[in-house]
């Protein structure tokens, strides 16, 4: 039995993680329980659960040391979106507590310190975004070492075959149709512009300590193939099931171990695979991540917070949905070579870079 105590349990993260929760009660208990703002459905399900819990806008990060005080948890799932979601990755690996990440944030901004953390702390970071998910595992079960490159898979989002002339005008309301994750509304406008893609290439390139170069990303527009990883044989293997988050929620939860579990099980029969070349001119952020990755540095905080501002400015729309990519753009030519050593550093600069979007905007 595993105890979990679950951060951002209103969101998308959440919401599959207490369904598994509910569902497996001889594998998995709540430990406590955090929303950002949700007063009134965080208190319903501490009721449900039997667990306390803690108000994020109220208590602070000093709600998630107290709750992890007082409920010893074996697991902290990480369900905060954005980069609010990195404070409270810091506590969790500080109290020497496995963390299931969906929060990429806390990797694009802070990989080398949270990992030291981790280190020093003897407790684990598990991937829950469904690509690091799958290459995890593929990692895990092929070897470290056996491992030449990952190729990265992503569903293009809803404008994937648009024009270029015509994704000048889309809308908000058209770029919150996404094909096939539901999820919330940053992210699925990060998944249009192909921010999200690059966010995760930035991920994966800090979590499994692989070169760019040997990250490659594929539009797989059906989410089934969720990433594969390439042996130094030349061998492809793949991680493929519904696209469902309580796959690599469950995953995650369970490690190392392999559960049993009441979730649709995938048929091949079904579906149909298809892939495609991303459209890298149409599509620049996911360029910039890569460059971003590569250049190091504070550059991917840069490039996370510059796009958090864009894209929350063309939800609000007061920007069009091409100036996000050109607001990044503009903001990553400023100088972002100091190297962040601290906490207080990232921050530095993920204000810093915040400052430089809303001036721009
Ligand atoms: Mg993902």
């Amino acid at each position: 039995m595993k105890r979990v105590l679950v951060l951002g349990c209103t969101g998308s993260i959440g919401t599959n993680t207490l369904d598994i929760i509910r569902n497996m009660p001889e594998s998995f208990q709540a430990a406590g329980l955090t929303a950002n703002t949700n007063e009134q459905k965080l208190s319903v399900l501490s009721q449900e659960f039997h667990c306390p819990s803690s108000l994020t806008s109220r208590d602070g990060t000093a709600g998630v040391q107290k709750l992890i005080d007082t409920t010893k948890p074996d697991i902290v799932v990480n369900g905060i979106a954005g980069s609010a979601g990195l404070e409270p990755s810091r506590i969790v690996l500080e109290n020497g507590i496995d963390l299931a990440l969906a929060n990429k944030e806390t990797i694009v901004m802070a990989a080398p310190l949270v990992q030291k953390l981790a280190e020093k702390n003897h407790c684990r970071i598990l991937p829950v975004d469904s690509e690091h998910s799958a290459i995890f595992n593929l990692i895990e079960r092929c070897g470290k070492n056996t491992i030449d490159s990952i190729l990265i898979t992503a569903s293009g989002g809803p404008f994937r075959t648009l024009s270029k002339d015509k994704l000048e005008n889309v809308t908000v309301k058209d770029a919150l149709k996404h094909p096939t994750w539901n999820m919330g509304k940053k992210i699925t406008i990060d998944s249009a512009t192909l921010a999200n893609k690059g966010l995760e290439v930035i991920e994966a390139n800090r979590l499994f300590h692989i070169d760019t170069d040997h990250i490659q990303v594929v539009v797989h527009p059906q989410s089934l193939i969720h990433s594969l990883v390439r042996t130094k044989d030349g061998e492809l293997y793949a991680q493929i099931s519904e696209p469902d988050m309580k796959h690599p929620i469950l995953s995650a939860l369970s490690w190392p171990d392999i559960l049993p579990n009441y979730m649709q099980k995938f048929d091949l029969f079904d579906h149909d695979m298809t892939f495609f070349k991303p459209r890298i001119d149409d599509f620049p952020l996911l360029d910039y991540a890569f460059k971003a990755a590569e250049f190091g540095r504070s550059y991917t905080i840069a490039y996370n917070a510059a796009n958090e501002v864009a894209a929350i400015a063309f939800l609000n729309e007061k920007i069009r949905f091409t100036d996000i990519a050109r607001i990044v753009h503009d903001v990553l030519l400023q100088d972002w070579t100091t190297k962040p050593d601290s906490f207080e550093a990232v921050f530095d600069a993920d204000h810093r870079a915040r400052v430089a979007a809303e001036g721009i905007l």
